[in-house]
C-alpha cells in the first residue's frame, strides 16, 4: 500500500502531533498574556504584537491539522485503491465508494502536496489507474484432501486461516486432522 501513498504520507504524523501540542501551548500562552495586556489597559503596541503572536502560533496548530487531515485521507483512498482489483477505477464509482464528492480534484490536490503518488488521472476517460504495479494477493488454486470426517473430496487453501468441509461442516487443520501431501 506503501507504493500508493508517496514517502510524505508515511512521515511526519509525529511531528504533527509535536507541532500540535507545541503550537496549542503557544497559542494558549499568547492568550492570557494578551488578556493580562488588555485587562491591564497595556498601550496598543504590546497588544497588537500578542495578537500578531496568537494568529502566528494559530496558524501553526491549523497547519499541523490540515495535513494530518491530508494524510489521512490519503490513507483512506490508498486502501481502497490497494485492496481494488483492478487497476483502473472510475472516478464516480471511487466517489460512491468513499462518499467523497469530486475525488479527482481532491487526488490531484494530494498530490500536488506529494501526498499520493502511484496513481495517474487520465481525464478524458475521467479515470484513474494505479501505475505501479498491483500488488497480487490472489488465493492459491488450494490443495484437493479428503475430509477425514465425511470421506468427501475438498479443497484447502493453506494461506486462509479457516477451512472447512462444505458437505459436513468439520473445519480441517492442516496437520492436525489433514495432511497436504
Ligand atoms: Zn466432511
Amino acid at each position: 500500500m506503501e507504493e500508493y501513498l508517496g514517502f510524505k504520507t508515511l512521515r511526519g504524523n509525529k511531528l504533527d502531533i509535536v507541532a500540535l501540542v507545541v503550537f496549542g501551548l503557544m497559542c494558549f500562552g499568547s492568550v492570557s498574556v494578551l488578556l493580562d495586556d488588555i485587562r491591564n489597559g497595556n498601550d496598543k503596541n504590546s497588544v497588537g504584537a500578542g495578537i500578531l503572536l496568537l494568529v502566528l502560533f494559530a496558524w501553526g496548530v491549523i497547519a499541523a491539522v490540515l495535513r494530518m487531515l491530508d494524510r489521512a485521507l490519503a490513507y483512506k483512498i490508498a486502501e481502497y485503491f490497494y485492496t481494488y482489483p483492478k487497476t483502473e477505477i472510475y472516478e464516480d464509482l471511487l466517489g460512491k465508494e468513499l462518499k467523497m464528492t469530486s475525488p479527482a480534484k481532491k487526488i490531484l490536490k494530494l498530490q500536488r502536496r506529494k501526498y499520493m503518488q502511484g496513481i495517474n488521472y487520465d481525464l478524458s476517460n475521467r479515470c484513474f489507474f494505479a501505475y505501479i504495479k498491483q500488488p497480487v494477493h490472489r488465493e492459491s488454486a488450494g490443495v484437493p484432501v479428503k475430509c477425514p470426517q465425511c470421506g468427501a473430496n475438498c479443497t484447502v487453501y493453506p494461506e486462509r486461516a479457516l477451512n472447512k468441509c462444505p458437505f459436513c461442516d468439520l473445519q480441517l487443520v492442516i496437520g492436525v486432522n489433514i495432511d497436504l501431501l
